[in-house]
C-alpha cells in the first residue's frame, strides 16, 4: 500500500499531494516543504534538499535512512533517491497533479454516458498534453514520463 497525503508549504499559500511508496517513510521525514513563494525562507542545502521548479523538499535524511534500512532497502538515502524512487515524492508528476486529474475527470465525466470512446480519447489526449507541458516547464518527474 502507498500512502497519500496533502501537505501545506511553509507559508501556507500552496499545498502538494505527496506519495509515500510502500508506506515506508513517515510524513515527518519531510521536515519542510517550500513553495515558489516561500523558498527564500530557507538556506539551500543539497545534502538534505531537493529542488523542483521552485519547490523545495527538505528531508530528514538520517531518519529516512534508518527507516529504509529497517525495512530492507539497502540504498543510501539521498534527496534524489527518496524523490525519484517515490518513497516521498509528488503524487503524480507535480504538486498539483492529483487536483488536476480530479478536475479533468469531473469535467469530462458527462461524456461517459454520451460517448465513452470520446471520453477515453479526450482523457488520454488532455493528460498527455499536461505531461508535455510539465516536461517543458522542467518538472523532474515529468522528464522520465
Ligand atoms: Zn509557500
Amino acid at each position: 500500500m502507498c500512502r497519500n497525503e496533502r501537505r501545506f508549504c511553509r507559508c501556507g499559500r500552496n499545498s502538494a499531494s505527496l506519495l509515500f511508496r510502500d508506506n515506508l517513510l513517515y510524513p515527518e521525514v519531510l521536515i519542510n516543504l517550500y513553495c515558489p513563494l516561500c523558498q527564500d525562507q530557507t538556506v539551500w542545502n543539497e545534502a538534505i534538499m531537493l529542488r523542483d521548479c521552485g519547490w523545495i523538499l527538505e528531508y530528514d535524511i538520517p531518519g529516512a535512512q534508518a527507516l529504509l534500512q529497517q525495512q530492507g532497502v539497502r540504498s543510501t538515502a539521498t534527496p534524489e533517491f527518496l524523490f525519484d524512487e517515490g518513497y516521498l515524492s509528488w503524487q503524480g508528476l507535480s504538486p498539483g497533479d492529483q487536483d488536476l486529474n480530479a478536475a479533468l475527470h469531473r469535467r469530462l465525466a458527462p461524456l461517459i454516458e454520451d460517448d465513452l470512446a470520446r471520453y477515453l480519447e479526450s482523457m488520454k489526449s488532455e493528460w498527455l498534453r499536461h505531461v508535455a507541458e510539465l516536461k517543458v516547464a522542467g518538472w523532474r518527474k515529468a522528464q522520465k514520463a
